[in-house]
This record gives structure tokens, sequence and C-alpha cells, in this order.
């Protein structure tokens, strides 16, 4: 049997996108409506995926603005990102690129292991993001992007799985075992 692989995972974007809401519903399988600020979390999963049976631990930070320096912790030693916005904020969309810019240049190089979220997409009433502009920012970053709604259980195993998905492309056979 092969080893298992560790993967480290960082979830970022902007304040209140879902970033936390997301992960749990991924880690304990359920939702709360209330807000608890997160100053910043680590959870672990055992997730298998293309037979390969992967220790993810997932970093939930705080969440961004265009003034938050990258905090190193989110840089060295992250195999994969995901960036989160909500499809009801024209705002948290934005700040993908930003996020995404801090990483690569704090890292020094020049493309991540990345899925974009466009998250709460059970707000249908009041979509500020097209789903054609999700899928466009990404086609132009190169990373996965998907629409989840974590009060409704919408795609959030397919988060980390795109996720993975997108680690696997970026390594070498064995380098990151
Ligand atoms: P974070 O600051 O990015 O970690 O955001 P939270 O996960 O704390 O969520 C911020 C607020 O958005 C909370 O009131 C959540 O209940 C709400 N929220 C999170 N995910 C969803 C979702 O999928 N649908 C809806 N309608 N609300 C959500």
């Amino acid at each position: 049997p092969s080893p298992l692989k560790k993967r480290k995972i960082a979830v970022l974007g902007s304040r209140s996108v879902g970033k936390s809401s997301l992960v749990k519903q991924f880690i304990e399988n359920h939702f709360v409506d209330s807000y608890y600020p997160t100053i910043e979390s680590t959870f672990s999963k055992m997730v298998v995926y293309k037979g390969v049976e992967y220790d993810c631990h997932i970093i939930d930070t705080a969440g961004q603005d265009e003034y938050s320096p990258i905090n190193s912790q989110y840089a060295i030693g992250i195999h994969g990102y995901v960036l989160v916005y909500s499809i009801a904020s024209r705002n948290s969309f934005n700040m993908i690129q930003t996020v995404y810019d801090k990483i690569v240049d704090f890292c020094g190089v020049s493309k991540i292991p990345c899925v974009i979220v466009g998250s709460k997409s059970d707000l249908s009433m009041s979509r500020q993001v097209d789903s054609k502009d999700g899928d466009k920012l990404a086609k132009e970053m190169d990373c996965a992007w998907i629409e989840t709604s974590a009060k409704n259980n919408i795609n959030v195993g397919k988060v980390f799985e795109l996720c993975l998905q997108e680690i696997e492309k970026m390594t070498e056979p064995n380098q990151a075992d």
C-alpha cells in the first residue's frame, strides 16, 4: 500500500463569504446561520480521491482584504489553495485576483494550485457575479472553478477534490509524497 499523502490546503478570500461554513460543512456535515468571525483554525480529514488516500489539513483563515499582507503561514508548506468569493458580492469576487497575486508574489512562483469557489449559490435572488464571469476568471488564471452552497450542501466535497486535482496536476510524481 502506498504511504499516506499529506496535503495542506489554505482557504482564503474576503471576510464573511462563507469560508468557515464551507469548511464546517465539509468536515462536520452541518451548517450554522449565525456568523462567528474566524481567527484561524485547522482541520483534518481523510479524503480518498482517485483511489488514493489523502490526509488533508485545511486551514481556515480570518479573511483578507486589499490591504492584508499574506501571512507566511498561508504560503509556506501549503500545497493548494481554495479562494472563495460570494456570488452575492462583487467586491469579494474582485478580491480573488488580488489574493492570488499576493500569494504568487510572496512564494516567488508563477503559478499555484488553486480552486476558485463561488459560494452561497442558493442566494440566486442577490446574485452579483454571473457564473460565466467566475468561469472566465478561472480560465484566465488557469485555476479550477465551482459554485457551492454550504447551506444546501451543494458541491462542497467537490471543492476539495478539485483542489487535490490541481495539486496533483502541478506536482511531479513522488515529489510531494
Ligand atoms: P467567513 O467569514 O468567510 O468564514 O464566513 P462564514 O462561514 O462565517 O459565513 C458568513 C455568513 O454567511 C454566515 O452568516 C453564514 O451563515 C452565511 N453563509 C455561509 N455560507 C452560506 C451559504 O452557502 N448560503 C447562505 N445563504 N449563507 C451562507
